[in-house]
């Protein structure tokens, strides 16, 4: 501990780089939507035990993300990603120290909670309710009435407050780049905190004491301690969470490049009794969109909320992205 005290007086030295900075909220970001993918996949093979849990995940992970920062932020002085990258948080001036030595004193622990936890659970539920109100304005399902008014001020200003808040960040970034800020993220300089390296930790020797122990055959002496499981356990959540990140990055990457999939099948005579009609909501086109991976032509919103959600065409369920749509400009 005396280590840990004697590291917050550091200046300069102990400040992570950018890199380290960027990464662990990368990490951060990560965790949510990969763990959302496991609970998927469960609430899809044991529908009636866990189907709430794709329906609530949004709470659930609320309540898991506040156990797992909080117990770090008391521990560690540091975020769950901020502790895996070996960063620990300190006062934003390098010459004051916390008068509760290298924990976060109450008020930035809570504070700390919030801004890691609550804020981007309350950003998220805000930004899918905006996300429909865009998606009603780009499909003309907004009319003149006060309320539908207000629904499209309130996209453009989510717009404004979206783009206002990456510059922000950027700019931000960018002075700690060249050592004129010293926090590196607004929700930091918020609380009037910085980023250090944390030091090293003692050697732990305590596994290696029970296995020297086995193997001399003094059974009575090998003993697991319950900070030695806590220590394991804690390594083990840090290190899956690194596995969860490459496996969200392999699944993220782009399937495969149109012109190695098969070719789509000509259409079939009852698809052509329908012709102008939405595979997905039955009705003629609203704003005409085209998968090129399917050939299939639909209501743009329609396509864009189902490719999201599904990645694949909802006809043919060939591999496709949002980003693959392709509107269609049909002359009258
Ligand atoms: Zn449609």
């Amino acid at each position: 501990m005396a280590v840990y005290a004697a590291h917050l007086t550091r200046t300069l030295q102990g400040t992570p780089s950018v890199f380290q900075v960027v990464a662990q909220e990368a990490l951060g970001g990560t965790v949510k939507p990969a763990l959302r993918k496991l609970v998927e996949y469960v609430a899809a093979v044991y529908p009636n035990k866990c189907g709430w849990c794709e329906r609530w995940y949004d709470e659930l992970y609320l309540l898991l993300d506040c156990t797992l920062q909080y117990h770090y932020l008391k521990h560690y002085a540091a975020s769950f990603s901020e502790c895996f990258y070996g960063l620990f948080r300190v006062p934003i001036s390098p010459s004051t120290e916390f008068s509760s030595g290298p924990r976060l004193p109450q008020n930035l622990e809570r504070g700390s909670l919030a801004l890691l936890v609550l804020v981007p659970y309350i950003r998220e539920k805000v930004e899918k309710i905006v996300d429909k109100w865009r998606e009603d304005l780009e499909d003309g399902r907004l009319g003149k009435s006060r309320a539908d008014g207000a629904r499209r001020a309130a996209v453009r200003v989510w717009s404004a407050v979206h783009f206002a808040s990456a510059a922000g960040r950027l700019a931000l970034l960018a002075r700690y780049v060249s050592g004129r800020a010293r926090a590196p993220t607004p929700a930091l300089l918020l609380l009037g905190l910085a980023l250090r390296d944390a030091p090293a930790d003692p050697p732990d020797d305590t596994w290696a004491d029970f296995s020297r122990a086995l193997s001399a055959g003094h059974f009575a002496g090998a003993v697991v301690t319950f900070p030695m499981l806590w220590r394991a356990c804690s390594a083990l959540a840090q290190h899956g969470a690194f596995a969860v990140q490459l496996l969200r990055w392999w699944d993220a990457r782009r399937p495969l490049a149109l012109s190695h999939l098969p070719v789509p099948p000509p259409p079939q005579r009852a698809e052509a009794a329908a012709p102008n009609v939405c595979p997905l909501c039955r009705q003629r086109w609203r704003v005409p969109a085209v998968l090129p991976v399917s050939g299939y032509v639909f209501c743009y919103a329609c396509a864009r909320r189902h490719v999201r959600a599904a990645g694949a065409c909802p006809v043919t369920r060939a591999p496709a992205a949002p980003a693959d749509l392709r509107r269609l400009y049909v002359a009258a």
